[in-house]
C-alpha cells in the first residue's frame, strides 16, 4: 500500500476551505481531511470529532507535552493542533491526508514532513473577505474584524507556499485543487 501524501491547505478563515474540499472531495477519491484538535468552543452546526476534536485547555497541553501533536499554533487566542493519531487514522488506510491549518502550523509541518505540499487559498480582496465572513453570520463583528487582520498577515506569509489559488470563482478555484492535486501525484519519486 502506498504511503498517504500531506496535502497542506491554508488560507485565511471565511475564504471558503470547507466548500471547496467538500466540492474537491466529489471530483477526486483517496484523500480524507484530519480532524485536528482545537480549544475554541463549537459553532453552533459543528460537531465533535467530526469538525475538530474540541478539547479542553489541559487536554490540549496533556497531548502536546506528551509528544502526541504534529503541530501546534495559537490562533486568535485559542489553541489547535494536529494530533498524530488524527493523521495516521487516514495515512494508514493508504489515504492522502488534508491538513486544513493556518500558517504557523503548516510551516511546521514542512519543516518536519519535507515532502508535504503546501497550498493556499487566497480571496479576491480582503473586503470580499470581510464580506463572506459577514455573511455567514457565526462570528461577532469584534471577531470579524479580528479575523480580518490576522488575514492580512497571512496573506503575507502564501510566499512560502508551493501553489496559491484564488477562490474568486468556486468552481475554477475547485479546478485548480483538483489539477495540483492530480499532479502531485503523478510526481516522480527520485531517489
Ligand atoms: P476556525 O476557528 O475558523 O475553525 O479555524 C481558525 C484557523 O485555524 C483556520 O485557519 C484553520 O484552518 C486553522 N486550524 C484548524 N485546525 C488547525 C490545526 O490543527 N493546526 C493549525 N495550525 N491550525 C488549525
Amino acid at each position: 500500500m502506498r504511503a498517504g501524501k500531506v496535502f497542506v491547505f491554508s488560507g485565511p478563515s471565511g475564504v471558503g476551505k470547507d466548500t471547496l474540499l467538500d466540492l474537491l472531495a466529489e471530483q477526486v477519491d483517496g484523500f480524507e481531511k484530519c480532524v485536528t484538535a482545537t480549544t475554541r468552543a463549537p459553532r453552533s452546526q459543528e460537531v465533535n470529532q467530526k469538525d475538530y476534536h474540541f478539547v479542553s485547555r489541559e487536554q490540549f497541553l496533556e497531548w502536546e507535552c506528551a509528544g502526541l501533536m504534529l503541530e501546534t499554533a495559537t490562533y486568535n487566542d485559542q489553541l489547535y493542533g494536529t494530533p498524530l493519531f488524527a493523521v495516521r487514522q487516514v495515512t494508514d488506510r493508504g489515504l492522502d491526508v488534508i491538513l486544513k491549518i493556518e500558517v504557523q502550523g503548516a510551516l511546521k509541518v514542512k519543516s518536519i514532513i519535507s515532502d508535504a505540499l503546501l497550498v493556499f487559498i487566497q480571496p479576491p480582496s480582503i473586503e470580499s473577505l470581510r464580506q463572506r465572513l459577514s455573511d455567514r453570520n457565526t462570528e461577532s463583528l469584534d471577531e470579524i474584524e479580528r479575523r480580518i487582520s490576522i488575514a492580512a498577515i497571512e496573506m503575507q506569509e502564501s510566499v512560502h507556499y508551493d501553489y496559491v489559488v484564488t477562490n474568486d470563482e468556486l468552481s475554477r478555484a475547485v479546478d485548480d485543487l483538483r489539477c495540483i492535486i492530480v499532479a502531485e501525484r503523478l510526481r516522480q519519486v527520485r531517489a
